[in-house]
């Protein structure tokens, strides 16, 4: 029973006397449009993937095409090369469409002959721990680490000297195997590294002793990183070159440093700006006086103006972080300053407190003014409200 299907010439786009090239170029451009690695999830790009790439094997086929010019779909019903595991795509060459299509998206895996050639080494990543100021002005830390390096033996090659590697008869040299595999849409053709050499289309028969036939030898090496003043918590300096050795003559990798700060016990930090409280006495509050004020660029002497009141922000232009971007920008530094309540009071300091009181409103006799002495109401609140907490606690 044939189900309702599109005309494969209508799929592509393509007229009935389409050249072999034309459908090619037709398919290329809706493979790229609607692959499956393009449109994660979904399921309409993936169907109209699989109705084109159905086409595209048919239509690519000189004979499969004479037969469903012929017949219509009607060509491949039954026994007709697609029974019930689906399409048969063997026929078509996918590897080389998808090999240019996404080869070089994807890393050289896919692309053929890619990882015979030279190639970037992967890059290796650590992280350094520094100090709040050492993020702020920048730094140097030296980190000491196993790093590979090709061996001098045998100049990397893996093969004992006198000796050189052989062609793999797995893969001819080319460091990849076609093989077929079931997908979503039918059995497809596809290309992976050769599981024999690692890709390298190299077998080692007499291995090097000095590095067991890896090509590398690894040893401990101590490498001077330079941290920028203005870096932040989590962001990572990135070294060129010092991450792991190259494939086939290729560059060697990255070496990644994130950075993690250590908290300050004074400073905070958002973004170029520092934040800090400093707690000032309730006499240089009221009367105003001189406070000495911590920076990251040292001490400050600031003079607190008479009557400030307790949450009171200050700023200090260009003594935050320096921008990472552009040196000569730097963030600025917010004190918060907390009026602080004395919590110790000898006897002659309490009574200075209430003659100031007497002098200054008379705050503690003001209830008793108002004659509300007695206000039992008040008092059983309090307690409720103890009670309450105390259950908090408990919990
Ligand atoms: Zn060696
Ligand atoms: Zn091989």
């Amino acid at each position: 029973m044939a189900e309702q299907k599109r005309d494969y010439y209508e799929v592509l786009g393509v007229e009935k006397s389409a050249s072999e090239d034309e459908i090619k170029k037709a398919y290329r451009k809706l493979a790229k449009k609607y692959h499956p690695d393009m449109n994660p999830g979904d399921k309409e790009a993936e169907a109209k993937f699989k109705e084109a790439s159905e086409a595209y094997a048919v239509l690519s086929d000189s004979e499969k095409r004479a037969k469903y010019d012929q017949f219509g779909h009607a060509a491949f019903d039954g026994s007709g090369g697609f029974g019930a595991g689906g399409f048969d795509f063997t026929g078509a060459d996918f590897s080389d469409i998808f090999g240019d299509l996404f080869g070089g998206m994807f890393g050289g895996g896919r692309s053929r002959g890619a990882s015979n050639g030279p190639m970037k080494g992967a890059n290796i990543r650590t992280s350094v721990r520094i100090t709040f100021l050492e993020a702020v002005f920048g730094t140097e830390k030296d980190l000491t680490m196993n790093l590979k390096d090709p061996c001098p033996t045998c100049n990397g090659t893996g093969a004992k000297p006198g000796t050189s590697p052989q062609m793999c008869p797995k893969c001819g040299g080319k460091g990849q195997v076609v093989f077929t595999q079931q997908s979503f849409f039918g059995t497809v053709r596809n290309v992976q590294t050769c599981p024999d050499c690692g890709g390298s289309g190299k077998i080692i028969k007499d291995k090097c002793t000095d590095c067991g036939g890896t090509g590398y030898i690894t040893s401990r090496k101590t490498i001077n990183v330079s941290i920028p003043a203005g870096i932040d918590n989590g962001q990572s300096v990135r070294i060129r070159e010092k991450g792991e050795p190259g494939i086939n003559g290729g560059p060697r990798g990255d070496l990644l440093v994130e950075v993690i700060v250590s908290p300050h016990e004074t400073f905070e930090r958002d973004g170029i700006d520092i934040f800090s409280m400093v707690r000032i006495s309730y006499p240089i509050a009221a009367l105003g006086g001189s406070v000495m004020i911590d920076t990251v660029d040292g001490r400050i002497v600031y003079d607190v103006k008479a009557g400030t009141q307790t949450g009171t922000q200050i700023r200090f232009r260009n003594k935050g972080v320096p921008s990472l971007r552009n040196k000569d920008i730097r963030g600025n530094h917010y004190v918060t300053l907390v009026v602080e309540v004395p919590t110790k009071l000898s006897k002659e300091a309490k009574e200075v407190l209430r003659k100031f009181d007497e002098l200054t409103g008379d705050s503690l006799t003001a209830v008793e003014r108002a004659g509300n002495k007695d206000n039992k109401d008040g008092e059983s609140e309090k307690k409720d409200h103890k009670e309450k907490k105390k259950h908090f606690w408990e919990k």
